[in-house]
């Protein structure tokens, strides 16, 4: 699968695909989420250690808290 890139627009996580791959843009529900921010609606508990975490970490940190997303898709980053 070859992906175009813009040469203009800077590359993340988030605008490269590599993450989001499986949403369906017309899944309305989840892309409102995407646009919240991660202090809102905090009606949700972390799978991995049970802090509350937003409806936005629910969809698209895996239901993790930011500290455990990380230490999951990221742990090269993680310093001890
Ligand atoms: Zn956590």
């Amino acid at each position: 699968m070859k992906k175009k890139q813009s040469s203009k627009e800077k590359q993340s996580i988030w605008s490269d695909g590599s993450f989001v791959q499986s949403v369906d843009p017309n899944d309305k529900d989840k892309m409102r989420t995407f646009h919240m921010k991660h202090d809102e609606e905090m009606n949700f508990n972390c799978s991995k250690c049970k802090t509350k975490i937003s409806a936005h970490n629910k969809d698209w940190h895996n239901g993790m808290c930011d500290k455990c997303f990380n230490k999951e898709f990221f742990p090269d980053n993680e310093k001890n």
